[in-house]
């Protein structure tokens, strides 16, 4: 029962309504027990930094930041963490005393997904990250930080490979995806590759296509299509097939969730809850 003591989370963003993150966030409150409730704003582009006086004005819990918000909400916040701020990306804003704190939850959410659900670390990794948008630089940025030891960002535009693999000079290098050698050779000889970009996505121009050259791909890899939409993507499947080991987008979610969930509330996220939620929900919107 929402009560006069119920607490307030959120999430702003334009388009909003397709988002997982109402879904996943109740689904462990009520798991929890937890007195609160997380519901999904439509803000327009614009209007990020006011949705962040609303945060003050009403004593909201938490929010999380989707597009087009992610850098909007900046000049509205106290501080930056320190990865927020490398990144000039926010997806996620908690209270820290009486100040408002943006964080970016997406990378640490990516290392961590892939520690906890597949027992793998990034520490000493070679790395082909396909991508160089919001998600790729979170990702780039988050394995470095773990040690990976090198990482090729392979992006269509050069200038913007470049500026991810910038995020972390001393592993990381860009590989314009116009070069098919230099591509070819970073996927073949990379213990991870993953698909950061939205190709294979459904309802988009590119929905059932591959980001790569599949017969690149080999055993002894792991493959993670950051594109949870559908769940099992061309990408994936092809992987399987070659040996890879392959890994869908939702791990990724549920952990970038449960980070923000912890910084909210001080409690365990109930990370099978989150998982299962989302699952069903993906199910009934196929
Ligand atoms: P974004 O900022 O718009 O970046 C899109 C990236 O895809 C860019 O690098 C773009 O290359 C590339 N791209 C788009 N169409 C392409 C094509 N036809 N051929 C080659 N490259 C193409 O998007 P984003 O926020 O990073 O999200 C990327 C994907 O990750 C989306 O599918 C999103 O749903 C997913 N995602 C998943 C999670 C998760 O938790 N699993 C979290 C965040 C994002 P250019 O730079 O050349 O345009």
């Amino acid at each position: 029962m929402i009560s006069g003591a119920t607490r307030v989370a959120g999430v702003i963003g334009d388009p909003v309504r397709h988002s997982l993150s109402p879904v996943l966030h109740n689904a462990a409150f009520a798991a929890l027990g937890l007195d609160w409730v997380f519901a999904a704003f439509e803000v327009p582009a614009g209007d990020g930094a006011v949705a962040v006086d609303a945060v003050r004005a009403l004593g909201l819990g938490g929010l999380s930041v989707t597009m087009p918000h992610k850098s909007e909400v900046i000049p509205a916040l106290d501080r930056l963490s320190p990865s927020a701020a490398r990144l000039q990306s926010v997806n996620c804003i908690h209270w820290v005393g009486d100040d408002l704190v943006g964080e970016s939850t997406d990378g640490p959410g990516f290392v961590s997904a892939l520690r906890h659900d597949e027992g793998f670390s990034a520490d000493g990794a070679r790395v082909a990250v396909l991508g160089a948008g919001g998600a790729a630089r979170a990702v780039v940025l988050a394995l470095a930080d773990a040690g990976a030891s090198s990482i090729a960002v392979v992006n269509r535009s050069a200038d913007r490979g470049a500026a991810a693999a910038a995020l972390a000079p001393e592993v990381a290098t860009a590989v314009a995806g116009t070069d098919d050698e230099a591509a070819a050779a970073a996927v073949r000889d990379a213990d991870l590759v993953v698909n950061a970009t939205s190709v294979g996505m459904a309802g988009t121009a590119n929905e059932g296509e591959v980001p790569l050259d599949v017969s690149l791909l080999h055993g002894g890899q792991l493959v993670v299509d950051l594109v949870y939409h559908p769940l099992r993507t061309p990408l994936l499947v092809a992987a399987r097939a070659r040996g890879a080991v392959a890994v869908t987008g939702l791990g990724m979610l549920i952990h970038q969730a449960a980070f923000a969930f912890r910084l909210w509330t001080g409690e365990e996220p109930p990370l099978e809850v989150m998982s299962a939620a989302a699952l069903g929900s993906l199910e009934q919107h196929r």
